[in-house]
């Protein structure tokens, strides 16, 4: 056995015991458990520092918005109601399950959740969702006009074309379940006088595509003031970025057709691959740093000692 292979070994033993120590009992049917877990606490601050940057970029205006992280197969967490997204902290958060059951955290859940909810069913890729009021993409969900596609290479690979859900009233299972035609295929869907709602693999992932989204509606808006016949990415080439999106696992409602037609080259690599982005909760193996640093240590001591013990024997 190779050092290397012991130390996975090692770490891996190590990992165990976290996960059985207090604040993490490993059991994911146990709320208070998975809510104190670190993997947990890691959501919660990525969801504390993504509703900073919404609210910086006049995503949230007043209370509005929401996110949520799926932390295991049944729970999620999620921001509460009555309150700014710019100024979150950990005792804001609690713990529901799928079907909007609080089960951990004294602040009532934001009632949009449903919405959130009705996404996790439809989508098990679905790890992360954010709903927020982004002023450009809201202004063509308010028009109900779709802004025009295969103009920027970025809006293509991370979005696509979006979809457009019908109005119902916010906070309802109606409104919630609007979106579910659309998700499978679309990881961002504009919802008729109302805002917009995008899915990802992590909240990181999620509030990048919120800006994505935002800067490409604001971008063709002005593109169009200069010319109304804006030119587009010729079809070959959106070919190229359809592959490049399958690849990093993204969805997209024009892979159907363009597989039906053998028409998706295979493209090597890509520099815009979320898969090398760092996210602390995508990664189930990813530790806090002060646990890494924990795990590098007790594990450079055990392989020293297994070494010594080789020696002697
Ligand atoms: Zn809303």
């Amino acid at each position: 056995m190779t050092e290397e292979q012991i130390a996975a070994i090692v770490r891996k033993a190590f990992l165990e015991t976290l996960v059985e120590s207090p604040g993490d009992t490993g059991d994911d049917d146990n709320p208070a458990g998975v809510f104190k877990s670190p993997r947990s606490q890691a959501a919660i601050q990525e969801m504390i520092d993504a509703g900073k940057k919404l609210w910086q970029r006049q995503y949230v205006d007043g209370n509005g918005g929401n996110l949520s992280y799926r932390i295991t197969d049944k729970f999620v967490l999620c921001t509460p109601t009555l309150r700014s997204k710019g100024d979150l902290t950990f005792d804001d958060f609690s713990l529901i399950d799928l079907e909007n059951v609080q089960l951990y955290g004294t602040r009532p859940q934001t009632s949009e959740i449903k919405l959130h909810l009705e996404i996790y069913k439809t989508v098990p890729e679905a790890r992360a969702v954010i709903h927020c009021h982004p002023p450009y993409a809201t202004a063509y969900a308010i028009a109900g006009i779709l802004p025009p596609s295969n103009l920027i290479p970025e809006q293509e690979v991370f979005i696509g074309p979006m979809a457009m859900a019908p109005y119902e009233t916010p906070g309802t299972w109606e409104f919630a379940r609007t979106v579910v035609p659309f998700v499978k295929t679309h990881n961002t869907v504009l919802l008729i006088n109302h805002g917009i709602v995008c899915w990802a693999d992590s909240i990181t992932h999620a509030e990048w595509f919120v800006e994505v989204v935002d800067t490409y509606c604001k971008t063709a808006l002005i593109a169009r003031q200069i010319n109304p016949e804006l030119p587009q990415i010729p079809p070959d080439k959106v070919l190229d970025l359809l592959s490049i999106k399958k690849k990093m696992g993204l969805p997209d409602a024009r892979f159907e057709e363009a597989e039906k037609h053998s028409a998706l080259p295979h493209v090597a690599s890509s520099h815009m691959q979320l898969a090398e982005e760092e996210s602390s909760v995508t990664h189930h193996n990813a530790l806090p740093t002060d646990l890494e640093a924990k795990a590098a240590k007790v594990t450079a001591e055990i392989v020293r000692l297994l070494n010594e013990g080789q020696k002697s024997s």
